[in-house]
């Protein structure tokens, strides 16, 4: 299996991603939860971005990270995405959408793409310490969950990792 080297070694190489098989589309989608991701860094937050985007290509909504600034430890990139595009389309269910987002999603976004049944999650880099896409559990492939969301990870994954490891290199440089 030589010819699909992941860089990542997880869930990379699953249907719609991989280094060859990206669109244009997905291409500029991830640019754009980058800009998110920037966003939240500009704000002190851990620099995740998400975007979703409907089946006919349409960016429906835009999330960053903000924990912090709401309080709230469900405000990961990826809910206030889905947050957006649910209140857009009045409607929890967003069956054909997919969801574009800089680091591997942690068990409470799985679950709320699969609750979304979203039909893609795409995302950047790896998270060996939460990712549910195949770092630390393969969530989305549970049997006894749906199995209508497809995964694929790598995208612009050394510029999804590189903000990230840019923010906690500043941060730990940083007294208190
Ligand atoms: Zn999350």
């Amino acid at each position: 299996m030589a010819e699909h080297p992941a860089p990542t070694g997880q869930a990379s190489q699953e249907a719609g991603g991989g280094p060859d098989g990206w669109t244009q589309a997905d291409l500029a989608a991830m640019r754009l939860a980058l800009r998110q991701a920037e966003l939240a860094r500009g704000l002190g937050e851990v620099p995740v971005g998400a975007v979703v985007v409907d089946a006919q290509g349409e960016v429906i909504g835009l999330g960053s990270n903000r924990t912090i600034a709401d309080s709230d430890p469900s405000s990961h990139a990826e809910i206030v995405a889905l947050r957006q595009a649910a209140a857009r389309l009045g409607n929890y269910r967003l069956p054909g959408a997919s969801l574009y987002v800089t680091l591997e999603p942690c068990p409470m976004c799985v679950g709320a793409a699969l609750h979304a049944r979203l039909a893609r999650v795409v995302y950047g880099a790896a998270d060996p310490k939460t990712g549910a896409c195949g770092s630390v559990i393969r969530l989305h492939e549970h049997r006894q969950l749906n199995h209508q969301t497809r995964v694929s990870g790598g995208l612009l994954a050394r510029e999804c990792g590189d903000i990230l490891r840019d923010f906690f290199r500043e941060r730990r440089r940083k007294p208190g």
